[in-house]
């Protein structure tokens, strides 16, 4: 079984420093180890979630931890999946990343460290930022649009 060499881009450097250990609670597939793992970035608007503006929440695919809103995702014309914000303050987290000579700031998966793709800061949005997201570290729960939470205030 010969696989088609899909990947445009495929890090070559171990994960930075700073970046979490990945811990994922499921067996993967070939192309979402390459992604959530190996730090890959699926081809643009080949995406199983680029266009999918159903209700409800995307999930780590390696952990199923809830990562973004449905209400915060917009058409970037990116070629992938992009949402104004995270759902939370506390799930994703943001790491330099120095791969290709470009400064980009990766995101990674709060709870088990899995690679999501990159957040830039030319969001056409309220936010101002633009988190671009594979695929292929997603999943899809569909269900009510929990609002995203905004840092909590004290009690
Ligand atoms: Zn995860």
């Amino acid at each position: 079984m010969k696989q088609r060499q899909i990947f445009i881009e495929k890090s070559t450097q171990p994960s930075p420093p700073g970046a979490p250990d990945v811990r994922l609670d499921r067996q993967l597939s070939p192309e979402r180890y390459k992604v959530l793992i190996e730090r890959a970035t699926e081809p643009a608007w080949t995406g199983e979630y680029l266009h999918h503006f159903d209700e409800g929440v995307f999930v780590c695919a390696g952990c199923g931890g809830d990562l973004f809103s449905s209400s915060d995702k917009f058409d970037s014309g990116t070629g992938w999946p992009s949402f104004k914000r995270p759902i939370g303050a506390n799930s994703i987290v943001e790491v330099q990343d120095l791969d290709l000579g470009m400064i980009r700031t990766e995101i990674t998966c709060a709870n088990c460290g899995g690679h999501l793709g990159h957040v830039f800061s030319d969001g056409p949005t309220d936010s101002g930022l633009r988190y671009c997201v594979n695929s292929l570290s997603l999943e899809f729960r569909s269900g009510p649009t929990p609002p995203s939470r905004t840092p909590s205030r004290s009690q």
